[in-house]
């Protein structure tokens, strides 16, 4: 025999079946409770108590349940643990289910899927942060991304093959990407890779023709050709990400704003390792602390946070565009006051994007209207500050104008400071709605209209005990004693006074006015919240209609608090207007690195400032950098690549003059970095990294190579720093700064014209060596190696040890023909002592730098790269 299933169970099963992947969050009364392994998944991730609730099919099930006043907070631990919840609500009152007869279930319907990428709360926000979802798609051979922030409404395609695709999540960030469904495990490692949620969804999604009718349906327009010509792949990408909305919020598209086309041309190309490298907007731990933007961001608002972090993320490459953005940060460094003023007001502006975007989607509140309110009064009140301003915050000026009529209805209406919740009422301000006024008078002061209306008929029929009583049999009604009951049955008032009940002692009666007002007091509670409720949905509307226009100030609000944010730190650090033109000049005088600056100035240390001039009359563009470690390489090489994209993002620089000619792609590559975690060998990463910057870098390029070849044995490694320094010169002709520990390099100076050795410069005092980080024309002349160690705590017999052996082989170096292996035959104490790197043999002289020179590294792949890399360790 079959177990009966319940009603109930049976309409969660439907349910269940009809959203797989995702976890049901199934609304009981003030509860969303979980059955069955969502149960068993959402207890042991939320850490609550799983319990159990009747049988199906013989066994218990297993239940667990959050409060839904308290859900969004379980939602966030889920997500970010990476399930998807599918949020289930009651769509009508229990009652009237029990009105269709006793075994009727209440109706439940999934309302909204909630994933990673579609989120709207702000709890589960982060505010200063873009919340992306992605999807990537490939058709014919062209491949396109396209990318949405529900949140904030934003739009935006691009053409992307499949290599750029890891380079462009890395510069979004996006949390979840759709991809099509059994796309392939390539793809989805970059994705996951990327740190972001992989969504396979159906092919037809992603089909062309029908994402146009989407398009044109969702932004109501006959043809598509207002926004843009859209390649095939990226009306396929935009359309993958319109039909997931709909999935997700189950038919309440969320306002988005027109498709904008994006197109690497106008931005510099920076790719993954280079971010992470460069710490641009996360640092070493991956957290935002310590990152570049951590460091520079002094916005005051989150949007203007998220257009900062876009703008770090994706500097520009158009001269116009980087003066413009220049122009408005000079103008506002200029004069204090101004841009005190400006940031005085732009604090008091809340996130109207986000705030917009609920409402849209009706999760919104009271407290999202009145955001609109401070947002949009805040710009009304800035814009006349702007009316010298160069022509970029003049722009914004602009669309900060125009909201009057908007304004005056939220301040008419709304109270001061709404609740979150419109479900409480308490938002609508008094004085607004004469008949949500009444009710609440009724409402909170029904005993003081009773009386007014007592004094009123005291007064008319001039019987000053008259009374207006209440009980539960008769409700209000007017009393009076026997002997002047008379006069209201007969006096001038006879016809409004209503006969109801005499007793021992009194004659009572009502008035039509009397029994409206009890039903009015009665229900004055009720209407008031009506009334409130439908006050709300006019104000939600009327926003709603102006959306366009409050999306254009919400932009021009960060627009100018970015601006401002900039010269306050331009000022503050004491940073410079870089010049930004087309040459290709990169000259920069007392260059700091910001984030280490920082972080020496929270310990009392300074920073010593320090050149860069790849402008050189004798046209040498790459520095060869040697020096001890510690010494300051990697923050003088990474100082400068910063530099040059601050300029770029178009921010004032850390330095006291900077000329840089525009740069259009950013590399930055570290030898030997640990990548265990993804099973390639270090070295191997190392060598797929450097690859990808011989093979792409042209002239206009900045290239940081920071102790390549460091990842294998000294000759190898040599040889490929060799080979690589000499092909940048040779065939890449871009810009570089190269820093090695292989000494044996700086010899190549006098070789390569566009080729300059630099160092580090150390003073040697009492045998200990001291860091002046000063950087200076010319090659180290040892690495103090030794004397590093030491200061690194490493015990004094093996430092005594290490420079004995040192001595040894440097003299050992000096005798032709001597090899450190016969030399270690005369040191045969501490045998494992580290052997100093032997000494180049002479390029003429070598099988092995023929076979480099030999090397053409634009034609190989990865897989032949490493190949050759064998080949020339069998040569060594
Ligand atoms: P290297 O790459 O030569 O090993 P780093 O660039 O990592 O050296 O610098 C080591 C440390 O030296 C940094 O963490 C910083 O504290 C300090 N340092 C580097 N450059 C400077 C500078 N220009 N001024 C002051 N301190 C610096």
């Amino acid at each position: 025999m079959t177990a009966q299933i319940t009603p109930m169970m049976a309409q969660y099963l439907d349910l269940k079946a009809a959203n797989p992947g995702t976890l049901l969050f199934y609304r009981m009364g003030d509860f969303y409770e979980m059955f069955f392994e969502d149960a068993i998944a959402a207890a042991s991730a939320l850490d609550i108590a799983l319990t159990k609730r009747g049988k199906h099919d013989g066994r218990d099930i297993e239940m667990c349940g959050v409060p839904a006043h308290s859900a969004e907070s379980y939602l966030l631990t889920l997500i970010r643990k990476g399930f998807r919840v599918a949020v289930c609500e009651q769509m009508e009152d229990p009652a009237e289910a029990k009105k269709r007869g006793s075994k009727s279930v209440v109706k439940r319907d999934v309302v909204r899927l909630v994933t990673p990428g579609t989120l709207t709360e702000d709890t589960l926000l982060e505010a200063r942060r873009h919340n992306f979802l992605a999807a990537w798609t490939e058709i014919r051979g062209e491949g396109a991304l396209a990318w949405a922030d529900i949140s904030t409404g934003e739009i935006r395609v691009a053409p992307c093959p499949a290599v750029r695709l890891g380079p462009e999540l890395a510069r979004l960030g996006p949390r979840e990407v759709l991809v099509v469904d059994g796309a392939g495990a390539e793809l989805a490692e970059i994705v996951e890779d990327s740190g972001a949620a992989l969504t396979p969804i159906a092919r037809s999604a992603f089909d062309s023709s029908g994402a146009e009718a989407r398009l044109k349906a969702l932004y109501k327009v006959g043809d598509l050709a207002a926004f843009g010509t859209f390649g095939r792949a990226e009306l396929g990408a935009l359309g993958a990400v319109v039909s997931y909305l709909e999935i997700t919020q189950r038919g309440r598209l969320p306002l988005l704003r027109a498709p904008l086309r994006e197109s690497g041309a106008q931005t510099m190309q920076i790719d993954a390792a280079t971010r992470r490298n460069l710490e641009l907007v996360r640092g070493p731990d991956g957290r935002r602390d310590g990152s570049l933007l951590a460091t520079i961001d002094r916005t005051l608002t989150a949007p203007g946070a998220r257009l900062l972090e876009r703008r770090i993320s994706a500097p520009s490459r158009t001269v116009a565009t980087i003066a413009a953005r220049l122009d408005a940060v000079s103008w506002l460094c200029e004069d204090t006051g101004r841009a005190e003023k400006l940031r005085g007001a732009l604090g008091k502006v809340p996130d109207m994007d986000r705030a917009l975007s609920r409402l849209a989607l009706d999760r919104g509140g009271p407290r999202d209207l009145a955001a609109i309110r401070a947002g949009l009064t805040q710009g009304e009140a800035l814009s006349p500050r702007l009316e010298d301003a160069p022509e970029l915050l003049k722009e914004q000026a602009g669309a900060l104008r125009g909201h009057g009529e908007l304004i005056d209805l939220l301040d008419a209406a709304l109270v001061a400071e709404p609740p979150l919740l419109a479900r409480d009422g308490g938002m609508i301000a008094p004085g607004y709605d004469a008949d949500l006024d009444e009710a609440r008078t009724l409402r909170d002061e029904g005993r003081g209209v009773i009386a007014g209306m007592q004094a009123e008929y005291a007064e008319a029929t001039g019987i000053a005990s008259l009374k207006i009583k209440h009980n539960n049999v008769l409700g209000y009604f007017i009393e009076t004693t026997a002997a002047h009951a008379e006069r209201l049955r007969a006096g001038p008032e006879a016809n409004r006074f209503i006969h109801r009940q005499t007793t021992a002692s009194a004659v009572r009666f009502t008035t039509t006015e009397l029994s409206e007002l009890e039903t009015r007091i009665l229900n004055a509670g009720g209407r008031a919240l009506e009334t409130e409720k439908r006050i709300f949905e006019t104000l939600r509307k009327a926003v709603i209609d102006a959306a366009p226009a409050i999306g254009t100030a919400a932009r021009a609000l960060a627009e100018i608090d970015v601006a401002a944010a900039l010269a306050d730190l331009a000022r503050g650090e004491n940073w410079c207007r870089p010049r930004v033109d087309d040459s290709r000049a990169f000259d920069i005088a007392d260059g700091r690195h910001p984030v280490v600056e920082r972080a020496l100035k929270r310990s009392g240390e300074s920073f010593v400032a320090n050149d860069c001039d790849l402008t050189a009359e004798d046209g040498a563009t790459i520095r060869l950098l040697t020096g001890p470690n510690m010494a300051g390489k990697s923050t003088w090489l990474r100082q400068n690549a910063l530099i040059a994209l601050l300029a770029q993002a178009g921010s004032y620089v850390p330095a006291l003059s900077a000329h840089i000619g525009l740069v259009s792609s950013l590399f930055s590559r570290v030898g030997a970095a640990d990548d265990l975690a993804r099973g390639r060998s270090t070295f191997m990463v190392e060598m797929v990294e450097t690859a990808a910057i011989l093979n792409q870098a042209d002239e206009r390029a900045l290239v940081i190579l920071d102790e390549i070849g460091r990842g294998t044995a000294t000759y190898d490694g040599l040889s490929i720093a060799w080979a690589t320094l000499e092909h940048l010169h040779e065939v890449n002709g871009c810009r570089a700064l190269f820093a090695t520990h292989y000494h044996e390099l700086t010899a190549l100076a006098s070789k390569l014209p566009g080729l300059r050795n630099a160092t580090v410069a150390v003073k040697e005092w009492e045998g200990e060596v001291i860091f002046l980080h000063e950087v200076r024309d010319g090659a180290a002349d040892r690495s103090y190696g030794v004397q590093v160690g030491r200061l690194a705590g490493l015990p004094a017999s093996v430092v005594a040890r290490a420079s004995e052996v040192l001595e040894r082989l440097e003299a050992g170096d000096r005798e032709a023909g001597h090899k450190p292996g016969a030399m270690i035959d005369d040191l045969p104490l501490f045998s494992a002592a580290p052997p100093r790197p032997a000494p180049a043999p002479r390029p003429e002289a070598s099988p092995l730098l023929e076979k480099i020179a030999g090397i053409s590294p634009d034609n190989l792949s990865p897989r032949e790269a490493l190949d050759l890399v064998y080949e020339l360790r069998a040569l060594a």
